[in-house]
């Protein structure tokens, strides 16, 4: 059913993390992915580790005219854009008064301005309609203590219901997928996953892959009729 044979998708952040998964399974899945990321080497690596269904292309999702080449490297090497994955993101755990204007901007532009600038210069190039899918996280439906990135992902739902709106006539639909805790190497042995674990009813915290799963359940046309939704996943975290 989630076959992505003969299309073509950009995976932001996706050197490394989950990125790097969802792009390994969009690639096995069929779809050649367009990697994009700041991490050059990690990038790199892992297009040559996926072969001629992947290549890198080193983007900083907050620059709006690299999003262009971007988009273009995409159509210039399989002649279309079916998927947009956008996946980067940053976190800074700093409260409201220890934060300062500038901090608070990076966070804001790299979780929810870079997903504008993609879905702004994404969707005129899906041509044949398409998926775009915004990593947003379950942070998105309470308070926390790390009110940038709170408040992006929040905005990334929002930005998730307007998009599919706009792009639903032009046959591109917009989703957002909404993680908890979900084990990266990055902090497979960080102290703060016990506690997070001990507050989560199925009692483990989530897989990249089973992130992964869902973002191509949302690339494919498996999903063809859901749009403007965003979907937690987090081992019932949230309800
Ligand atoms: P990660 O830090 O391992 O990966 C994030 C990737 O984004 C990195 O490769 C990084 O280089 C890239 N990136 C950062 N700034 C960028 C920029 N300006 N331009 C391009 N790329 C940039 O983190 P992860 O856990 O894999 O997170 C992936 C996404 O999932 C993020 O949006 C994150 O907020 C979200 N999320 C993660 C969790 C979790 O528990 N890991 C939970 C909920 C949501």
């Amino acid at each position: 059913m989630s076959d992505l044979t003969g299309k073509t998708a950009i995976v932001t952040g996706g050197g490394r993390g989950q990125g790097a998964v969802e792009a390994e399974l969009l690639a096995a899945a069929g779809a050649s992915v367009l990697i994009c990321d700041v991490l050059e080497a990690e990038g790199e690596a892992l297009a040559a580790r996926l072969g001629d269904k992947a290549r890198f292309l080193r983007l900083d999702v907050t620059d709006a005219d690299a999003w262009d080449g971007a988009v273009r490297a995409a159509t210039d090497w399989t002649g279309r854009l079916d998927v947009l994955v956008n996946n980067a993101g940053i976190i800074n755990r700093k409260i409201i008064r220890d934060m300062t204007p500038d901090e608070w901007r990076r966070v804001i532009d790299v979780n929810l301005t870079g997903a504008f600038l993609g879905i702004r210069a994404a969707a005129p190039a899906m041509s044949q309609g398409g998926s775009i899918v915004n990593i947003s996280s379950n942070s998105a439906f309470s308070g926390h203590y790390d009110p940038a990135y709170t408040a992006s992902k929040w905005a990334l739902r929002g930005l998730t219901r307007t998009a599919a709106m706009e792009y639903a006539q032009a046959g591109i639909r917009v989703n957002a997928i909404c993680p908890g805790l979900i084990v990266t190497d990055l902090n497979r042995n960080s102290p703060h996953l016990g506690p997070m674990i001990g507050i989560t009813p199925m009692a483990r915290a989530g897989e990249a892959d089973e992130v992964a799963q869902l973002v191509l359940f949302l690339a494919s046309d498996a999903s063809a009729f859901i749009t403007g939704e965003d979907f937690v996943i987090d081992g019932g975290f949230t309800a």
